[in-house]
C-alpha cells in the first residue's frame, strides 16, 4: 500500500473523501461505526458491539442532522427564506448549536431561548456563531423557554420555529441518513440498534427505515431511570442531557420500539468513562446510557453471533462542567 492508496494508506486511516464541499452543511452525516475491542473482551461478549460516533458531525453531535434537515426541508417547502426568516427555537442543548451553524451558513438570524443555568459553554458557542440567546428564569425550566419562544414567534415578522419535538423532518432525516449508513456499513447484517430517546427522532427513524428491510431487527430506546415515563413512571429531574424530556413527543413512535431500557445517570457515567478508558473513545453522558443499555442487550443468550449498534450522540468535552468529569 502507498500513502496515496484510496483505502487510507498503510496506516489504515479513513480514505480521502474524493470531493470538496460547497458548504459545511454538506459535511453532515457519514459518521463511522467503530468496534470496542477492549470493552468487548472485558465483558466477554459473544456478539459484535459497535458504536456509531455521531460526534463526527461538523458541530459535534447527532443534532447536526436535524438542524440541517429541518431548515433545508422548510426551504424546499418555501416556508422560509435566507436573509428574511428569523428562526426561533427553545433549546438548552445540542439542537441550538446545530441550528446556529446552519443559520450562519445559510444566512438566517437565529434566536434561541433557554433557561438561565444552561451551561456557559453552550451559550458562548451560540454567540460565537452570531445566534441571539434569550435567557428565561431558571425556576420556570424548559417550560419558560418554550413560552418565551412562543412570544417571540408572535412578536417577530417572518419568524419560524423548527420545533424539533414536532417536526417530521426529524425522524425522516434519521430514516434517510443515519439508518442508511448503518445498513451500508454493516452490509445489512444488523440485529439490534440501541438509541437514547430525547425527541425520539433517532430511534424512530432508524426503526422505520430498517425494520422492513431486516426481519427480526430489534430497536431499543433508552431513557433515564430518574424520569422513566415510557416505562410508566413519573417525570423527574435527571442528569442525562439530551434524553428524557419528561413527555412523549410527536416525533417518537413507541410502536416501532422493542422496549425502552431505563439507565440511571450513575450507570451512564460509569459506561461513558469505561468507553474512554478502555477503548479511547470519550463520549457524552447519553452515549454512556446507550452503551450501558447495549451491553444488557449484548449479554442476552440470543445475542450470540449478532451485531448490535449503539448510537453515541456526542463527545465528552461538551460536558466538561458536569458530573461526567467530577473527581478528574
Ligand atoms: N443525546 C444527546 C446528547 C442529544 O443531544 C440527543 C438529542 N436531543 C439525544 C441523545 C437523543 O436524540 P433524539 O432527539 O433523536 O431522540
Amino acid at each position: 500500500m502507498t500513502s496515496s492508496d484510496k483505502s487510507g494508506g498503510s496506516y489504515g486511516f479513513a480514505a480521502p473523501r474524493g470531493k470538496v464541499y460547497d458548504s459545511v452543511v454538506g459535511v453532515v452525516g457519514g459518521t463511522p461505526l467503530v468496534a470496542l475491542p477492549h470493552l468487548t473482551r472485558d465483558e466477554e461478549l459473544k456478539c459484535r458491539l459497535l458504536l456509531k460516533l455521531e460526534f463526527f458531525n461538523p458541530l459535534g453531535s447527532v443534532k447536526d442532522r436535524i438542524g440541517a434537515a429541518m431548515v433545508l426541508e422548510a426551504e424546499r417547502e418555501g416556508r422560509i427564506t435566507p436573509g428574511r426568516t428569523v428562526l426561533v427555537e427553545p433549546t438548552s442543548g445540542n439542537t441550538g448549536i446545530s441550528l446556529a451553524f446552519v443559520a450562519a451558513a445559510r444566512g438566517y438570524r437565529l434566536i434561541v431561548t433557554m433557561p438561565e443555568g444552561a451551561s456557559i459553554e453552550r451559550r458562548r458557542m451560540l454567540r460565537l456563531m452570531d445566534a441571539q440567546v434569550e435567557l428565561t428564569p431558571a425556576r420556570l425550566g424548559m417550560a419558560g423557554a418554550i413560552a418565551r419562544a412562543g412570544e417571540i414567534l408572535q412578536e417577530t415578522p417572518d419568524a419560524w420555529m423548527p420545533d424539533q419535538f414536532d417536526n417530521p423532518a426529524n425522524p425522516a432525516v434519521h430514516a434517510a441518513t443515519t439508518a442508511e449508513e448503518i445498513w451500508v456499513d454493516t452490509d445489512g447484517k444488523i440485529d439490534a440498534v440501541v438509541a437514547g430517546v430525547g425527541t425520539g427522532g433517532t430511534a424512530t427513524g432508524i426503526a422505520e427505515a430498517l425494520k422492513p428491510r431486516r426481519k427480526g431487527l430489534q430497536v431499543f430506546g433508552v431513557e433515564p431511570t430518574e424520569s422513566a415515563i415510557l416505562n410508566g413512571d413519573e417525570p423527574g429531574p435527571h442528569g442525562i442531557q439530551g434524553i428524557g424530556p419528561g413527555f412523549c413527543p410527536a416525533t417518537l413512535n413507541t410502536k416501532l420500539l422493542d422496549g425502552v431500557i431505563p439507565v440511571s445517570e450513575r450507570e451512564a457515567i460509569a459506561a461513558a468513562r469505561r468507553c474512554a478508558r478502555l477503548d479511547g473513545i470519550p463520549v457524552g453522558i447519553s452515549s454512556g446510557a446507550a452503551l450501558h443499555a447495549a451491553l444488557q442487550v449484548a449479554k442476552r443468550p440470543e445475542s450470540k453471533g449478532k451485531t448490535i449498534v449503539a448510537i453515541a450522540p456526542s463527545f465528552a468535552e461538551r460536558y466538561l462542567s458536569t458530573s461526567l468529569f467530577s473527581g478528574l
